[in-house]
């Protein structure tokens, strides 16, 4: 039996609350067979109590042997005064940069019994299912110069610089393209070639790539700003969208508002295959974070959280027909009203973050 081995690492506030119920879930597919093999260690405010830095030196080597990271999430008002370099944020920084994750993939997936919660009109989001691949780790987040320089007359200049090098294109449209085939056959590239080079490099990699490799999928070009205004308009038209930092990072909370709450929202973020193994180094994660206003109360939505886990059953370990099984079971206890406080409709009674979990296995 092949195994496949996670490490947790649940973090702060409500982050080990949704990582129980994952736990649940994982439970019931090892008791099903499937091999898999499960650590857990802090990250966050809890690793710097117990160790003074927000990952310590094992948690990391564990995460490089690891062959998924489930992270739940961090930070929290008892942290805020902590030294810059060791605050709670610094662990999910230190592991993207080491685990090399430069594909950020954020599904935006509307479930029908949630499409009255969208910002929409719910024959606009009803099926929604599309996927923003944002390349992470390049971009005008990163490139240098970056500085205020104050000049000779007194005024000041703000430089923020955007490069991408032909390997972080090309990477990141691979992994599009690849994602779309198993999908719906369509990458909607989006740039602004008509006022950045940057965008004209990136529709030329991008055609390259497609024109070469995957060319039996349908490509198209879109500027930001139009694929901006087309998410609220008509989302469905979209299955795979790649782009870069900037712009994933703006389509990707738009994206998000489509689907409804926060603690819907699962995310995956992928390194390089490793040639030997085919693998990928990975992280799982939910869009939301540590939301210290209900932590500790039973309140928070599990579902971003056994999503991101449903994500890497897919992604990481190729058990396809599991993570099916996973969705179906998350989309018949939301049918059935089983619902936390953030997803009741008006008038329908909410249930607490096990009570969701509980369903879902019995779902499952
Ligand atoms: P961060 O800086 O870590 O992203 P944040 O304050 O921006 O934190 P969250 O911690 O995600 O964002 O919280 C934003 C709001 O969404 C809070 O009111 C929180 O209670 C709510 N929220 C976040 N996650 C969930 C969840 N899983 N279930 C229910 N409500 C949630
Ligand atoms: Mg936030």
């Amino acid at each position: 039996m092949a195994t496949h081995k996670l490490l947790l690492l649940p973090g702060d506030g409500i982050g080990p609350e949704v990582m129980r119920e994952v736990e649940k879930i994982v439970g019931w597919f090892r008791k099903r067979g499937v091999g898999f093999e499960t650590e857990t260690d802090l990250v966050g405010g809890s690793a710097y109590d117990a160790h003074g830095v927000a990952i310590s030196e094992d948690a990391m080597s564990r995460a490089q042997a690891a062959d998924a990271v489930l992270f739940g999430a961090v930070g929290g008002a008892k942290w805020d005064s902590v030294p810059y370099a060791v605050r709670p944020e610094a662990g999910l920084l230190r592991l993207r940069k080491d685990l090399g994750l430069f594909a950020n993939l954020r599904p935006a997936i509307c479930y029908p019994a949630l499409a009255d919660a969208s910002s929409l009109k719910r024959e606009v989001v009803e099926g929604l299912d599309i996927m923003i691949v944002r390349e992470l780790t390049g971009g005008v987040y990163f490139g240098e110069p970056k500085e205020i320089v104050t000049l000779e007359d007194g005024s000041q200049r703000a430089v923020d610089t955007q490069i991408y090098h032909t390997h972080e294109v090309e990477r990141i449209a691979r992994v599009a393209f690849d994602l779309a085939g198993k999908r719906r056959n369509k990458v909607s590239s989006a740039e602004k070639f008509n006022v950045m080079k940057t965008g004209v490099f990136w529709r030329q990699v991008v055609t390259r790539i497609h024109k070469q490799e995957f060319s039996g999928v349908e490509l198209e070009h879109v500027l930001a700003d139009n694929c901006a205004m087309q998410l609220v308009r008509y989302p469905k038209q979209f299955d795979v969208i790649v782009t870069d930092n900037l712009f994933g990072d703006i389509l990707s909370d738009i994206a998000a508002m489509l689907t409804g709450s926060l603690g819907m929202l699962p995310s995956a973020s992928l390194g390089a295959e490793d040639p030997a193994s085919g693998q990928r180094k990975a992280l799982y994660e939910p869009v939301h974070g540590s939301a210290p206003d209900i932590a500790g109360k039973g309140l928070a939505n599990p579902i971003a959280m056994i999503g991101s886990f449903g994500m890497a059953l897919r992604y990481s370990f190729g058990l396809l027909d599991e993570a099916d099984r996973l969705d179906r079971a998350i989309a018949n206890v939301l049918a059935s009203g089983t619902r936390t406080k953030d997803i009741a409709g008006p008038g329908m009674n909410a249930v607490g973050t096990q009570d969701v979990g509980d369903a879902i296995v019995k779902e499952l």
